[in-house]
């Protein structure tokens, strides 16, 4: 879109929140109905429409999106339907990682990345565990060291995708060791079993549920990191990276729809006066976040920024995301009214669903912390200090 496009466009609020976000012309778009299916059905038919295999390279069947093409995806599936977009967030996250690891590694991966794109296979990461837990690395699930393997035993929760992805990439604590290990696991692996939903109260149609692992067996080939939980290496860093890029955008995108309503409600009933300001007030926050967003996908993907810089300022991105919901709901709140706040309304569901942001890893707690220890050259971790 040129800027004559831009100003001359009917939704100019729209057309400025939306600029700079390329999704990727192998995908069309969000054909689907958010309203029509079971939230299964739907995150099956977003998957099938080409979005499982954007991240994947192109001679392994992928379109190629790099990490802006893909999070410019991610937003508008969110402007959309939010909840597929949430789910879908973390089969992108996995799948670019792995893109990641066999740009760096050159290895196997480069199988599992076919066989994703060639099904449209979807893969959902399972960290979060029952009760919480500030550092996404520190895993309560056990792995036995076993034959050519290991045998993995804990509980997931919460998990999106549960019951839609075909593999699973997980973590577990290699018993009797301080190591964890992030592995791929076959969905359909004996021992391996779906339990119950998440009743949260926002972004509920994302097939988050509990996943129960009962001494399942994991092959060494699709076992990609071993370390200390607290040692942060390339994958790790690579992790952050993408995930912050991606939920900034998954949730760029539901803000937008939160602005578009607001900009609607003043337009239509003619009523401007301070109701302009705190339009414009959350536009800039939108705009700097999304900036922030493409600014951290482009500086990785051409190598500008990489290792502990770019760990920090994934953290800081991260935070900013959350800080950023706050400030453009309240701001809109006024301007949008008791709709914010009503059962059955679009804003009550954005309002929650937007909440969620503040639940995804790194925790807030770690965030800022991790930033100051980069500023002051302490170590970064993702354990808050007690
Ligand atoms: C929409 C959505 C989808 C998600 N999908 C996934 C996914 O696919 N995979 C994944 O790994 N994670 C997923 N998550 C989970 C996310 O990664 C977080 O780990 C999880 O939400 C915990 O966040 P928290 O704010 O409770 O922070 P935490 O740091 O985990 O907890 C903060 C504090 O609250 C305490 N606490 C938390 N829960 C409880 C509890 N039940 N009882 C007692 N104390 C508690 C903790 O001990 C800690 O002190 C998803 C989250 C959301 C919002």
């Amino acid at each position: 879109m040129t800027v004559t496009d831009i100003d001359r466009h009917t939704d100019r609020h729209l057309a400025l929140l939306d600029a700079g976000w390329h999704v990727p012309d192998a995908w069309p778009g969000p054909v689907h109905d958010p309203e029509e299916g079971t939230p299964a059905e739907r995150i099956r038919a977003v998957a099938a429409s080409g979005f499982a295999s954007l991240a994947i390279p192109e001679a392994f069947g992928g379109a190629g999106a790099d990490l802006a093409g893909t999070a410019a995806a991610q937003r508008a599936l969110a402007r959309r339907d939010p909840h597929a977009a949430i789910a879908l967030n973390m089969h992108s996250l996995t799948v670019g990682l792995m893109t990641d690891y066999w740009e760096r590694h050159r290895d196997t991966t480069s199988w599992l990345l076919e066989g994703i794109a060639t099904q449209n296979a979807l893969v959902a990461s399972a960290f979060a565990e029952p009760g919480g837990s500030a550092n996404f690395l520190s895993s309560v699930s056990t792995a036995r060291r076993e034959g050519r393997g290991y045998v993995v035993s804990g509980t997931k929760y919460p998990c999106s995708l549960a019951s839609t992805a075909t593999l699973v990439c997980l973590s577990a604590r290699v018993a009797g060791t301080d190591d964890t290990i992030i592995a791929l696991c076959p969905s359909a692996s004996p021992g391996l079993r779906v339990e119950g939903d998440w009743p949260s109260l926002g972004m509920n149609a994302s097939d988050t549920a509990k996943l129960v692992l009962d001494e399942v067996e994991i092959d060494d080939r699709l076992v990609f990191h071993r370390a200390p939980a607290d040692s942060i290496d390339d994958t790790v860093i690579a992790g952050i990276v993408w995930f912050a890029v991606l939920i900034g955008a998954t949730y760029h995108g539901v803000l937008t729809s939160l602005l578009d309503l607001a900009v609607k409600t003043v337009t239509t009933s003619d009523r401007h006066g301070p109701r302009t300001v705190r339009i414009g007030q959350a536009a800039r926050d939108l705009l700097a976040l999304g900036g922030a967003c493409r600014q951290l996908a482009r500086d990785w993907t051409d190598g500008s920024l990489g290792g502990e810089p770019a760990l920090a300022t994934a953290m800081a991105l991260r935070s900013s995301l959350s800080d950023t919901r706050d400030r453009v709901v309240s701001t809109l709140t006024p301007v949008i009214g008791s709709r914010m706040y009503t059962r059955g309304q679009h804003a009550a569901a954005l309002h929650l669903d937007s909440l969620a942001a503040h639940h995804h890893p790194p925790s807030l707690l770690a965030c800022d912390e991790a930033v100051g220890a980069y500023c002051t050259g302490r170590p970064l971790g993702f354990d808050p200090s007690s």
